[in-house]
């Protein structure tokens, strides 16, 4: 069985591998690393990269999806390539020109998934990060509706295959369902999801509406020093985890990530090392019992 064949069916027909392949790095990691480590990434196996117009490295990214197709490894139509709406383009007007950015950048023709990267708005213009005087974020006021509209044009004028969300919860993705004249239904909600932040809640509902959840932050994140207290517990130092990868010799993050496919979860794994890039698609080998997820995920003819 290929590894790089599993992939599950998005409820407007298109289909995503599992696992993905994330990509972003803290500002300090020199942005030409991207390019290597999905090269790698690829020749790994990993037929499904993550990326953002945040984090800043399509055009690396795309360099290094290019030369994969250039060389042989891969066909466009084997990758399924995810972008970012930044929260600085949720304006409906603005929504086709982030896109149309991301491509410029990544020089391809379309993204397999478009989602938008949170449900805040912030004042549109060149600042990422918009700020005031007093350094406060400057919020916009937006309504998301009319942005989600915004993005069922990309699809319908080919710049995307699907469109998604990340960050969302149950209420705000009811206000997409239940929205009239709905022409598609988000096919994701992207969100962070591991073993001590599980989703059980939101993954049940995006179940119940055929909306795959994608777990971010999967192997317990980056901890980056600004964003996470350091002394929370580690993730893949758990005691739990450590004795069941010692059980099925295997590793901490291999069940972690494990986790998420025998719940019917998209997951991303993040790393800039080649021997864990490698390891990390062991997932899917038949050494972890891939043989168990037949009932969950498909065998995509088209990958
Ligand atoms: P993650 O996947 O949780 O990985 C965290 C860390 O685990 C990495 O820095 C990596 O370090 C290490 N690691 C990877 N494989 C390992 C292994 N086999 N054994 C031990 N350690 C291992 O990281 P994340 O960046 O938080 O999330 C993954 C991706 O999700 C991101 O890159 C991004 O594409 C996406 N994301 C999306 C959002 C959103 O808002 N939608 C937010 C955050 C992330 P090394 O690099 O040193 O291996």
């Amino acid at each position: 069985m290929d590894p790089k064949r599993w992939c599950v069916e998005l409820n407007d027909g298109y289909f995503i591998p599992v696992p993905g392949f994330g990509t972003y790095a803290p500002e300090e990691v020199p942005k030409s690393k991207a390019a290597d480590v999905t090269k790698l990434a690829i020749n790994a196996g990993f037929r499904h990269i993550d990326s953002a117009f945040m984090y800043n490295n399509e055009e690396e990214v795309g360099l290094a999806i290019r030369s994969k197709i250039e060389d042989g490894t891969v066909k466009r139509e084997d990758l399924f390539y995810t972008s970012k709406l930044w929260l600085t383009f949720l304006r409906p007007e603005l929504v086709r020109t982030a896109l149309e950015k991301s491509l410029k950048k990544l020089q391809l023709d379309y993204v397999d998934l478009y989602i938008i990267h949170y449900p805040t708005a912030l004042k549109p213009g060149e600042e990422l990060l918009p700020k005031d005087e007093h350094g406060k974020v400057i919020f916009d006021t937006v309504d998301l509706c009319a942005t989600w509209e915004a993005m069922e044009k990309c699809k319908d004028a080919g710049l995307t295959k699907s469109i998604g969300v990340s960050n969302f919860n149950s209420r705000q993705l009811e206000k997409f369902l239940n929205k009239p004249g709905l022409k598609y239904k988000p096919v994701c909600n992207q969100v962070e999801c591991h073993p001590y932040l599980n989703q059980s809640k939101l993954l049940d509902f995006c179940k119940l509406k055929d909306i795959v959840l994608v777990a971010y932050s999967a192997l317990g994140s980056q901890r980056i020093k600004r964003r996470v207290d350091q002394s929370s517990p580690v993730l893949l130092d758990d005691p739990v985890l450590c004795a069941m990868a010692k059980k099925y010799e295997q590793t901490p993050a291999l069940i972690a990530l494990r986790y998420q496919l025998q719940r019917g979860v998209v997951v991303l794994a993040k790393s800039y090392n080649e021997k864990r890039i490698k390891e990390n698609m062991q997932v899917m080998s038949e050494a972890v019992g891939i043989g168990l997820l037949k009932n969950i995920f498909h065998k995509c003819s088209s990958l």
